[in-house]
């Protein structure tokens, strides 16, 4: 059942979802060559907790970390460990938050270093197929057309849209109705209203589509072991239209880039 939720509610949602935006502000900063997954998802736990909110994915299934850390073939869900970052890697980190009792869910990939044109490349259009995705989420439409714009993004430049993953309502629990594919037909599924919130999340593969999954139990990576990339907002929609609740902008702020993708999405 989708839950919709009141403006007061939302308000404290945009909360969560903005201490996740901060979050992955700070660890901007940090990600370079020789610095490892592990201190980086120790940096975000000290984080997080010493500003009042509770690392929303650790425990969640079981999930041992409070970060995903995904490095090139991995699409998500990997753990933090040891090994160092190398330059010409990209990682991508999803972080989420609790706090006054909603979740804040959302991601970014990041350059290690200088990497290949290639693979700025899908970086750049897997961050556009998310704005093409959220654009479709207003009222009048449905599920599957979010699924359907990013897929029709991202299939011309030969990329695979992973499947087996998808995004999802956002609240009082970290994964709500409905799942929101990144692939679909025009004017199917659930119709959009009022007061819903949505995790969009593309993962989109340089490569084929198909993935694998390591025997941890946890780490999904591409089948041909192509790099990977997911970008994911938290987005409401407020008189019919969508409206960010999560923001790159400690991002950028942190490495300098200038951008106002996210300007058509703010009231
Ligand atoms: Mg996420
Ligand atoms: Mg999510």
């Amino acid at each position: 059942m989708i839950k919709i939720k009141s403006k007061e509610e939302i308000e404290l949602m945009r909360e969560s979802a903005l201490m996740v935006s901060k979050t992955l502000g700070i660890l901007a900063k940090e990600v370079k060559p020789g610095v490892t997954t592990l201190y980086l998802d120790k940096l975000a736990e000290e984080f997080i907790r010493d500003n009042g909110g509770i690392p929303g994915f650790l425990g969640l299934y079981g999930f041992p970390n409070t970060l995903c850390m995904s490095p090139n073939a991995q699409v998500v869900h990997g753990i933090p460990n040891n090994k160092p970052l190398e330059n010409g890697d990209i990682i991508s980190i999803d972080c989420g938050v609790l706090k006054n009792g909603f979740y804040g869910d959302h991601a970014y990939t990041f350059e290690v270093g200088e990497v290949s044109a290639e693979i700025k490349k899908l970086l750049t259009i897997t961050k556009e197929s998310l704005y093409v995705g959220i654009r479709e989420f207003r009222t009048g439409n449905r599920v599957e057309d979010v699924g359907w714009a990013i897929q029709n993004h991202v299939e011309k430049h030969g990329y695979g849209v992973v499947r087996e993953l998808v995004g999802h309502g956002l609240g009082k629990k970290m994964h709500e109705d409905p799942q929101m594919p990144n692939y679909g037909k025009r004017g199917r599924g659930k119709m959009f209203l009022n007061g819903m919130v949505v995790a969009i999340e593309p993962m989109i593969n340089m490569g084929t589509h198909k993935i694998d999954q390591l025997r941890d139990g946890w780490t999904i990576l591409t089948k041909d072991r192509k790099p990977s990339a997911h970008f994911e907002h938290d987005v409401a929609m407020i008189n019919g239209k969508p409206e960010l609740l999560s923001t790159f902008q400690y991002i950028y702020d942190a490495l300098g880039i200038v951008s106002d993708e996210e300007k058509e999405f703010r009231i």
